[in-house]
Order: C-alpha cells, then sequence, then structure tokens
C-alpha cells in the first residue's frame, strides 16, 4: 500500500514500452496519485499521459523523474479493473495500454495544459445540411448519382435524414468521402453548421414502473437454482430458454436479488439500440437506479455515467460488449443475454471476449455469470455438458404457447415447377392470409441492398470492388453500387465494362428488393424496412418498432436486426426468405449461424395468443442446422455439430488461434505468413504439447480495402502452449511491427475465420 513512487504504464500503444516505468509522487500531489490515476508523466522529450498501475516504495531503476500532474475530475480506475487488464492482455496477447483504454470511459483523453483534465466531446459538434431553396433534392440525386455517386449518396443521406447530420457522423459512422463533401460546400448544395451535441436518448423518455409477474413454476425453479449458485460463492449457469420462455424476468429476479445483498448488478445485451424494448424493462423495474451505457452517449455523458457507477449510486449497468468493464464497486451478477452473439467478441485490439472477461471478474468477486440464450453457442454448451458450467432448461412457453409451426419449402422444387419469384406459393399464401386477417408478418433477409451481384449475360462479368474480393452490392435506393466491406461507390453500368454488352443482369436479393417484391404483390400492405441503410439515423430504429408494434406496419423486412429479442405479439407470421445465406460461408461456424439465425427468427412468431407459423426457404432441405431449427431441436443440433467440431478439431474440441498477415502487395503478405508459419511449426515441434499448424494461406477473403490478406492457423487443446507458440512464431519471424507495410494481428478464437 501506498509510497512515494508510482508505476506508470504510458500510453504511448507500442510494444516496446509497453511496461510500466517508475515516477516520483511530488509532495504536491501526494494523496491524489492512486493507483488506476490517470497522469502526465515526462517520457523522453515529451510529456505524455499514462496510467498508475501501482505505487512502491523503492524504484527500480536509480534516476527517478517526477509525476507531471494528476487528473482530478475522474475518479481512478478500481484496482480489479486494473488486474482484468492485465489478465486481458496476457489473454488476448494485447498491449497492456490497449487494455487499460478499455478500462475508462471511451472519448476521454487526457489533455494537458496548465492543469490537466479529462477533454471530452465539444458541446458543440461540426454539422452539414442541405441548404434551403438549392433546387430539388431528388432530381439532385439522379443527376449527381452519374457524374458523383459519392455525391449523390451524401445528398441522399442528408434527404432521408430531413436535418443535419454532423461530420463525425457523416465521414466516421456513415462512411462518406469528404472530399465529395467540400464539394458540395463549394457548389452551394451543403452548408456547414454548428449543432449542440444530443444527450442520451433515453433520458428524456418516461418510465413506465412495471410490477413483476408471479413466476411461472419453470421460472421460480430456474431462480431458485440460481439463488442457489449465487449465495454458494457464485460461477457461471447457462440458462437455456427457448424463445419467449420467459429468461429475461429469470434475470431481472436475479439483479433485484444482489440488489438486495447491498450488490450492483451488470447487464449485457448484443446491441443497445437494437433492444430498446429489453432497455425498457430493465428501467421499468430499477427506475432511476440503472445506468445505460450506450454508444450515443456523448463523451461527458459517458464519464458522468461512469462516475456515477463508481460510487455505487446505479444499481444496474445495462449496456453492450464493453458494459463489462463498468466499474462497480461490489459486483453481484453479470447477466449476458443471448450469449452466443458475435458482438461479444471485439474484433479489433484487444480482442476480448465479454464472456471471458465476465467469467474472470465475476471468479474474482464471488459473483453469478448468468449466460442466457435459446440458442447457446456450441463452446458455451459443450462446457455445460462437461459441467465447467452449470445449466437450467427451461423447455416452454410462457402459458404454454406452442412455440411455431415451421414449414420448410424446397426453393428448387419451386424453380421446377415454374415459379420464379423470390416467394414460394407457400408464403405467398401466408401473407395473403395475414394482411386479410390484420396480423403481421416479418420478413427476414441476411443482406442489404437490392442484389448482391451484378453480371453481364454475354460474356459473365461480375462487377467487383477494385479494393476487394467481393462483388458489389447494387442499392436500387442510392442508385448506385456499394463495397460492403470499404464502402467503394460507382454508378451502375447500363453497359458491360468488359465487352460493351447491353444484357446486365442483378442477382442475389437483398432486402430492398423484397421491400419492392411485398410492395408489387401486395400494393395495399404497409412495409417498412429495417437495415443498416434504414437505420443509420439516431432513433429510426426505434421509431420504425414503433409503427410496427402500433399497426402502422403490415410487414416487416429486415436483417438480422428483426431476429434480435423483439416481442411483438400480433406476429404470426416468420418467412426467413432464404436460409442458405451463412450456410456456404467458408467457416467453421457457418451451420451453427445457420441453426441460430433461424431459431431465432422464427422465435419471433407466435409470442402472442394465436399461433405462429414460420416459412424457411431453403435449397438445402435436408441440411442438419435447417432440419433441427425447423424441430426446435437444439439438442440434436449440438449434437451433431459438437461431432463435427471434434472430427475437425475446431472449437471447443481445441483452442484456435489466428494469424492474420495484411500487406499491400500480395507477396509481402504470403512471405511474412511463411515465416511466422516455418517458425510456428518449429516452436510446436519441440513442445511437449500438441500444437497443430495450419497454412500459410491466403484467407477465404483475400483481399479487403486494398490489403493482401494471408493466415496462418493454430490449433492446441492447451491454450497457453497456444499463445506461447503464436507469440513467438511473430516475433522470431522477424515480422513483427508494422515494418515493411506488412501488419500482423493474433486473434485467439476469432469468431469469424472469413
Ligand atoms: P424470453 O426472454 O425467454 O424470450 P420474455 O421474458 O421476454 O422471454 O417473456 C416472454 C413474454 O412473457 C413477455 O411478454 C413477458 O412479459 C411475459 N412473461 C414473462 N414471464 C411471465 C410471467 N411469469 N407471467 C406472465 N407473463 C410473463
Ligand atoms: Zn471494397
Amino acid at each position: 500500500m501506498g509510497g512515494r513512487y508510482a508505476r506508470v504504464v504510458v500510453d504511448v500503444p507500442n510494444a516496446r514500452v509497453d511496461r510500466h516505468f517508475d515516477y516520483m509522487i511530488p509532495d504536491r500531489l501526494a494523496g491524489v496519485v492512486q493507483p488506476g490515476s490517470r497522469v502526465l508523466v515526462p517520457f523522453g522529450p515529451r510529456s505524455v499521459s499514462g496510467f498508475v498501475v501501482g505505487q512502491s516504495d523503492a524504484p527500480e531503476v536509480a534516476e527517478v523523474r517526477d509525476i507531471l500532474d494528476c487528473v482530478r475530475d475522474s475518479p481512478p480506475i478500481p484496482e480489479d479493473l486494473l488486474e482484468v487488464a492485465t489478465w486481458m492482455s496476457r489473454t488476448y496477447l494485447c498491449l497492456l495500454v490497449e487494455a487499460l483504454r478499455a478500462m475508462v470511459p471511451s472519448g476521454t483523453k487526457v489533455e494537458s495544459s496548465r492543469t490537466v483534465s479529462l477533454k471530452v466531446g465539444p458541446k458543440l459538434a461540426r454539422a452539414v445540411r442541405l441548404v434551403p431553396g438549392a433546387g430539388d433534392p431528388e432530381a439532385l440525386v439522379q443527376s449527381l448519382s452519374r457524374r458523383s455517386p459519392a455525391q449523390a449518396a451524401i445528398v441522399h443521406a442528408l434527404l432521408e435524414r430531413g436535418r443535419e447530420i454532423t461530420r463525425a457522423e457523416l465521414l466516421g459512422t456513415m462512411g462518406y468521402s469528404a472530399s465529395a463533401l467540400n464539394s458540395l460546400v463549394r457548389s452551394g448544395i451543403v452548408e456547414r453548421v454548428d449543432v449542440t451535441v444530443e444527450r442520451d436518448p433515453f433520458r428524456g423518455l418516461p418510465v413506465e414502473h412495471t410490477a413483476p409477474p408471479e413466476l411461472s413454476p419453470d421460472q421460480a425453479a430456474a431462480v431458485a437454482k440460481l439463488e442457489a449458485a449465487m449465495d454458494s460463492g457464485g460461477g457461471v449457469v447457462v440458462v437455456h430458454g427457448v424463445t419467449s420462455s420467459g429468461k429475461t424476468e429469470v434475470y431481472l429476479r436475479m439483479l433485484e436479488r444482489s440488489v438486495r445483498m447491498g450488490r450492483q448488478g451488470i447487464m449485457l445485451v448484443p446491441d443497445i439500440s437494437l433492444t430498446p424494448q429489453m432497455v425498457d424493462r430493465v428501467r421499468g423495474r430499477f427506475g432511476r437506479r440503472v445506468a445505460v451505457l450506450h454508444s450515443a452517449l456523448g463523451a461527458g455523458e459517458r464519464l458522468d455515467e461512469w462516475a456515477r457507477i463508481r460510487r455505487g449510486d446505479a444499481d444496474v449497468v445495462v449496456g453492450a460488449r464493453s458494459a463489462v468493464f463498468a466499474p462497480v464497486p461490489r459486483l453481484g451478477v453479470i447477466v449476458v443475454d443471448e450469449e452466443h452473439d458475435t458482438s461479444y467478441k471485439q474484433d479489433e485490439s484487444p480482442r476480448y471476449h465479454a464472456v471471458e472477461v465476465a467469467e474472470w471478474r465475476a471468479s474474482r468477486a464471488g459473483a453469478l455469470v448468468i449466460l442466457g440464450s435459446a440458442t447457446p453457442s456450441v463452446e458455451t454448451y459443450y462446457r455445460s455438458e462437461i459441467g465447467v458450467y452449470g445449466r437450467i432448461e427451461l423447455l416452454k412457453r410462457i402459458d404454454d404457447r406452442p412455440l411455431p409451426d415451421v414449414h420448410v419449402v424446397d426453393m428448387r422444387a419451386e424453380l421446377k415447377s415454374g415459379n420464379r419469384s423470390i416467394f414460394s406459393r407457400r408464403l405467398q399464401a401466408h401473407l395473403a392470409e395475414r394482411l386479410a386477417s390484420g396480423q403481421q408478418a416479418i420478413l427476414f433477409m441476411n443482406r442489404r441492398g437490392f442484389s448482391t451481384f451484378v453480371l453481364c449475360r454475354d460474356c459473365g462479368y461480375v462487377v467487383t470492388c477494385p479494393n476487394c474480393d467481393v462483388s458489389l452490392t447494387y442499392h436500387a435506393r442510392m442508385p448506385a453500387m456499394t463495397c460492403h466491406y470499404c464502402n467503394h461507390t460507382t454508378p451502375v453500368p447500363d453497359i458491360c465494362p468488359s465487352c460493351g454488352g447491353e444484357r446486365i443482369r442483378y442477382f442475389g436479393a437483398g432486402t430492398e428488393k423484397i421491400e419492392d417484391e411485398v410492395k408489387k404483390l401486395f400494393p395495399e400492405a404497409r412495409v417498412a424496412r429495417m437495415d443498416v441503410d434504414t437505420t443509420r439515423r439516431k432513433g429510426a430504429h426505434r421509431e420504425i418498432l414503433t409503427s410496427f408494434r402500433t399497426g402502422r406496419v403490415d410487414v416487416l423486412v429486415g436483417t438480422q436486426m428483426v431476429a434480435k429479442g423483439l416481442d411483438f405479439p400480433s406476429v404470426t407470421l416468420v418467412g426467413v426468405v432464404s436460409a442458405d445465406t451463412a450456410l456456404n460461408l467458408p467457416d467453421f461456424r457457418a451451420s451453427e449461424r445457420t441453426f441460430q439465425l433461424i431459431a431465432q427468427v422464427a422465435g419471433r412468431s407466435g409470442r402472442g395468443p394465436v399461433r405462429g407459423v414460420v416459412i424457411v426457404q431453403t435449397y438445402n432441405p435436408t441440411h442438419y442446422s435447417i432440419t433441427t431449427a425447423s424441430h426446435h431441436d437444439y439438442r440434436r443440433f449440438y449434437e451433431q455439430e459438437v461431432a463435427a467440431r471434434f472430427e475437425t478439431g475446431f472449437p471447443p474440441a481445441r483452442e484456435l488461434l489466428r494469424v492474420l498477415v495484411s500487406a499491400e502487395d500480395e507477396p509481402s503478405a504470403a512471405r511474412a505468413a511463411g515465416a511466422i508459419a516455418a517458425v510456428c511449426r518449429d516452436r510446436a515441434a519441440g513442445h511437449d504439447v500438441s500444437v497443430e499448424v495450419v497454412g500459410p494461406a491466403p484467407a477465404p477473403i483475400e483481399r479487403i480495402a486494398g490489403k493482401f490478406r494471408w493466415q496462418v492457423l493454430l490449433l492446441a487443446a492447451d491454450g497457453c502452449a497456444l499463445r506461447e507458440v503464436a507469440v513467438k512464431g511473430v516475433r522470431e519471424s522477424g515480422c513483427a511491427g508494422r515494418k515493411a507495410g506488412v501488419t500482423i494481428t493474433m486473434n485467439v478464437n476469432p469468431q469469424s475465420i472469413l
């Protein structure tokens, strides 16, 4: 405890300085600098910010400099989170400083001036809008789309939004081009304005206080088991419950119990803007004692919430992945809803998995982790099978409502019998029936845009991205073709760029096309579309869901956004327009993703008193993902899938580590990957546990955003050996660092290996 010296990790993301350095705490900062404080220190000729990770009485080196200043307007990072950071850097092979950054509210940067303070988001933000009276914007989009699709896209975005958009959002989140924006400003179509940054979108909304319902016998049994686990020191328990079995009510009871015991609870949801209903339910129960960590919070608001949580003034914290780092003083329970969701794994450094962090944090705090899902990930369920995790099953829906009837339609047969529509006759008939009887339907299509590729009938040319190894998607609303990886946008060709032929055809339906087809078949139907393109604007998602809930929309078309957590009792039909989009991906989780998507989206049907129907359209009607999902048979799916994983040796049979090498030119990427694989093989041979090295090979998507990608996969039952071999491989191959334009990333148990 205490000490005149502080151990500081400087905020410089470089492996060579990624350790602590000793600094003297000057008298004027005595008692202010503590473990977890953010400080300003001299570092070489510069002064840099850093994190205090410990204190000592004796420095490790002879010459020690003074800490210059310490941030006072934010409390220090709690010590348990400093430990989480250390653990993360070892587990996910990231820099310690990257892990420490994850512990503080994002967007807070230490600023040095006369006194140091955290610089948080400005109250005013730079924004742009269409100049009023600059001409008919629809006509502008048309005329610009040929000359400059990038400019047309911006005008279109502003038009859709109907008011100003901040530059940060337009160029950052939405990814439009700065030069196109500047041209629009120069030509007087768009003008710059300052806007005040919006506040927490939930703060203004009233909280409807809800009384807890009486638990069903199954729920009561689940709660009793979870309470017993909580009382005996925590651990991890899987709550495997079919959709609408009342899992959320079980979570709420356990959060309440943790609060009664004077502890705090964290509830993780896949994407908070996609789950407004869930946030409403938690707020309905806990009112103002809920802290909601939302990406739409400004940096200042985020800092305020962080400090409030740190003081213990919030009983329950709700948020996406990074809320697992909420600085609650006494952790009682962490609930992970839809635990199978891929968003719990961060795909940039630090590449942590929130479930693993939750498990580690809870084990230190004696807290309980609840992993809830109707479709647990194969890895999670496997751990419950071998007794590492506990497991509770909720196999019936609330009020004994039946699970929906699922019909699998073989689209090959449809084609043979002359139906060329993207909707089978059965789906059309069911849609007609719902519309006639005033019930609602959801149509699920896991691809946005109008068509996923554009092909020349004469020469077979497919319009592809110049920067990526993928075809461009045609967006009819823009209208333009864009790349879903790098946002490259170009006009739609009317003659083939390769042979000059005029027979350009569109293939592979996306959500826009589904929307149009429904309107064509049922002109009287009110249709809404929910995908990334229609929900860019803040609040748009909530608006679409509200129109659907209040019956102003009959048919909701959407991507996996509609598969998550929606509870609309009058939806009695779900159509999975193509079950095959994920099935054919060259990834070991392709079958699992397909099963999960079908089961989750099917679960949106028949949640009210009327029995639901699900129509699954597929070209692979006998694939086990599809047959088991159509029978709501998780167990049979799991058994087939886990057997396949043990045959191939992928998780959960062994742990997987992917080394991805990317470079501007293919030979550099291939050469570096080859060198890494060779050292890994050499190290693996000398190891006493078996580590398999696969590759080097080009990644399934060989190029993204102009970078060629090669990979080496390592598989081992022992995670330590796996990491050791990979780290040595990268280090000793001489390819480490970013020299020669080669970027190397290591990802432990990646969610996808595309
Ligand atoms: P899940 O999270 O498993 O999908 P929910 O918790 O959303 O299920 O429950 C489904 C529906 O049943 C919700 O509308 C919820 O309000 C309702 N419900 C849950 N538990 C009960 C209960 N014990 N009594 C009455 N209604 C309940
Ligand atoms: Zn691209």
